[in-house]
């Protein structure tokens, strides 16, 4: 069995907004795909801000403590997500931070890459399979789904398939966007309906 890579390493990744009770480490998502955030400087007295510059790649974390009171966010830096708090006020795409704004400890690292291969292949499965044309539902990190009837949810991309892991289970599945697929959209669960076959129009 190969390596684990830093998706299935990590607790399903969850809404930027929806943290209460996730588990420590999941990585935190906007519109879909995995988010960087900026430093909360807020509360220190002297804010660092040389490295307050860089963006870190945003996790939930139950372990940061609060030195000087006042609200503590639940999303910290992948990197150090025991001290690191981030501004939830300012959600960034991560595949399109700039590289010079990144931060390049490891774990972040490990989660922009991760988002650019996930960025580029989530592009192409919305515009082959247009399930948000034809089911209203657009294709994302952290949408719940069924698959062959097992709820779970999305964790990566691989390609032109989705990773998945069912709900109870900790190893992950890699499917295919419309076969024995089930996605939760705005109203409810909607079945993926198969691309028309090209050839039987004819
Ligand atoms: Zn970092």
């Amino acid at each position: 069995m190969s390596a684990l890579t830093p998706m299935q390493r990590r607790p399903a990744p969850v809404h930027y907004s929806e943290v209460n009770g996730v588990p420590h480490g999941a990585p935190a998502v906007s519109g879909g795909e995995l988010t960087a955030m900026l430093r909360d400087a807020s509360f220190y007295d002297r804010p660092d801000t040389r490295s307050a510059k860089a963006a870190h790649m945003a996790v939930v974390s139950s372990h940061l403590t609060t030195r000087v009171g006042g609200q503590l966010g639940a999303l910290a830096a992948a990197c150090d997500p025991s001290s690191i708090m981030l501004c939830d006020d300012l959600p960034l795409d991560a595949h399109d931070v700039a590289k010079t704004a990144r931060c390049h400890r490891r774990a972040c690292e490990a989660l922009f890459a991760a988002s650019e291969r996930q960025h580029s292949d989530l592009e192409h499965i919305r515009s082959y399979y247009r399930l948000e044309q034809r089911i209203g539902v657009r294709v994302g990190l952290g949408l719940r789904v069924r698959h062959d009837g097992h709820p779970g949810v999305i964790i990566d991309t691989h390609g032109q398939y989705l990773v998945l892991r069912r709900d109870g289970e900790n190893y992950t599945v890699t499917v295919h966007a419309t076969s024995g697929m089930e996605y939760e959209g705005p109203d409810g669960w909607v079945p993926a309906v198969p691309l028309p076959d090209p050839y039987a129009a004819v």
